[in-house]
C-alpha cells in the first residue's frame, strides 16, 4: 500500500541509505535531497506527507530549511539532530519542527515519530469550532488564534495543537505526559522539554493567554 511521499533532506549517503530501507518497508516513497536547496525544491515538485530533515547540512542549515518550509507549509517536521545538542534541539522546536530524534537512533524509533507525527496531523479538528479564553478566539477552523486587541496570531501547527488541547480542557491541570500522548501522539519517553519549548513559543506569541504553571505536573489554561 501506497502511503505517500516522506522527504528526507540528510547529507550522510548511509543514514539516508539505512532510513531509506525502513520508510520504504513501511509503504512509504521515500525523496532523498542531499541538501537544504535541494530538500527546498523537492517539496514544490512533490509535495510529501512529512520531512526528515537533519540539522547538520552543507550550505543552507536545517534551521533555515525548517524557516523555509514554515513560510510555506504546516507540512510535519521530524528534525534529526546530534546527540547532546540540547541548544540545537530547542531551536529546531522553535523555528518550527514538530519533533525531533537524536542521532544515534534506532529506525524504529524514527519511524514511530514519522507515524505519530502523521497520525496528530490528520486528528487536527477539522469542524469549524471555537473556545474563547479570557477574551481570546481561539479557533480550530482557521488554525488561528483573535486577541481581546483584535490581533490575529497564528501559531505553527504544533503549537496550536497544544493550544487547542490546553483551552479544549481548560480548567483542568495536565501533566507533560498527558500533553505529549494527545498532541504529540506517543507514549512518555521523559522528553518533557518538547512540551516545555512548546509553551515558551505560545506564551511569547500570546503573552495575555492564561496558561499556568503546574508546578510538578504541568500545564493549565485559566479561564475566568
Ligand atoms: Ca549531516
Amino acid at each position: 500500500m501506497r502511503q505517500g511521499t516522506v522527504l528526507l533532506i540528510e547529507d550522510d549517503d548511509d543514514i539516508a541509505g539505512m532510513l531509506r530501507l525502513h520508510v520504504e518497508n513501511e509503504g512509504f516513497a521515500l525523496v532523498h535531497a542531499p541538501d537544504g536547496e535541494q530538500g527546498l525544491e523537492a517539496l514544490r515538485t512533490r509535495p510529501p506527507r512529512a520531512v526528515l530533515l537533519d540539522l547538520g547540512l552543507p550550505g543552507m542549515d536545517g534551521f533555515a530549511v525548517a524557516k523555509a518550509i514554515r513560510e510555506a507549509s504546516d507540512i510535519p517536521i521530524l528534525m534529526i539532530t546530534a546527540r547532546d545538542s540540547e541548544t540545537d534541539t530547542i531551536i529546531g522546536l522553535e523555528v518550527g519542527a514538530d519533533d525531533y530524534i537524536t542521532k544515534p537512533f534506532s529506525p524504529r524509533e524514527v519511524m514511530a515519530r514519522v507515524h505519530a507525527v502523521l497520525r496528530r496531523a490528520e486528528d487536527r479538528p477539522k469542524a469549524p469550532s471555537t473556545v474563547t479564553i479570557d477574551g481570546h478566539v481561539v479557533d480550530a477552523g482557521r488554525r488561528q488564534v483573535l486577541t481581546p486587541d483584535g490581533i490575529v496570531v497564528r501559531p505553527t501547527a504544533r503549537e496550536f495543537d497544544l493550544l487547542w488541547y490546553l483551552s479544549d480542557n481548560a480548567g483542568l491541570a495536565l501533566s507533560r505526559a498527558q500533553i505529549l500522548e494527545a498532541v504529540w501522539g506517543y507514549d512518555y519517553f521523559g522528553e518533557t522539554r518538547t512540551v516545555d519549548v512548546h509553551i515558551r513559543q505560545l506564551r511569547k506569541k500570546l503573552p495575555e493567554f492564561p496558561i499556568a504553571t503546574v508546578w510538578g505536573v504541568g500545564y493549565r489554561v485559566d479561564a475566568s
